[in-house]
């Protein structure tokens, strides 16, 4: 859980994305970068990038993201963070 004051820095428009898109907030331990996730399904996640999330990521490409924030996917997922929707 993230502490209130910090849910409270969000912008308005942050929080109603959260709500409409069911993308979950997670972070690179390596690099300390923030991302949006959604996972689609099994093979299917959707990862939104900020500016400050690549710009802070030394193992960020274009194409395949980072490689340590697919482990933290994957983490998530085993702790229930994300959910695969319809199982
Ligand atoms: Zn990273």
């Amino acid at each position: 859980m993230r502490a209130p004051d910090e849910l409270a820095e969000r912008t308005a428009a942050d929080r109603q994305a959260y709500l409409e898109d069911g993308l979950s907030d997670l972070s690179c331990r390596r690099c300390d970068g923030v991302v949006r996730v959604k996972k689609n399904s099994l093979a299917h996640t959707s990862i939104q990038w900020t500016t400050d999330a690549v710009s802070r990521c030394p193992a960020y490409t274009g194409r395949d993201g980072c490689p340590h924030l697919q482990r933290e996917v994957s983490a998530a997922l085993t702790r229930g963070q994300l959910v695969i929707p319809g199982g």
